[in-house]
């Protein structure tokens, strides 16, 4: 499964070491060269399993469905960078929470560190 593009409806085959990636950081982060390019893509669908090839040069818009079984594969992607964006906005705000949290933990510390001397000292 690739953890770069959440909806991808598509693998692609890369032209360089013929294995099938659903994304060019999937094959970056399997192989230790770069993707080639090629005009000529070969894609296999995700919904029918079957194999097509789109020219690159001439894509059109009618080339953004399956030729099998007419899935838009072509989408905006989803990618968890997004999702991350707004996790980093959140945790903005955890973070004011936890340190306010840490604080107080600290006196609370601090003043159970008194008691428990003040219970030696007695
Ligand atoms: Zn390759
Ligand atoms: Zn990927
Ligand atoms: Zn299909």
């Amino acid at each position: 499964m690739c953890k770069h593009i959440l909806n991808a409806q598509v693998s692609i085959r890369s032209p360089c070491c013929r294995k099938w990636f659903d994304c060019a950081q999937c094959h970056g982060e399997q192989e230790n060269h770069e993707l080639a390019r090629t005009m000529e893509m070969t894609f296999v669908c995700k919904k029918c399993k079957k194999a097509f090839r789109k020219n690159m040069e001439e894509f059109e818009d009618s080339d953004e469905y399956c030729p099998h079984c007419d899935n838009h594969f072509v989408l905006e992607a989803k990618t968890p960078q997004a999702a991350l964006k707004v996790e980093s906005e959140d945790t903005r705000v955890d973070a004011r929470m936890i340190k306010d949290d840490r604080a107080r933990q600290k006196e609370y510390t601090s003043i159970f560190d008194v008691g428990e001397s003040a219970d030696r000292l007695g």
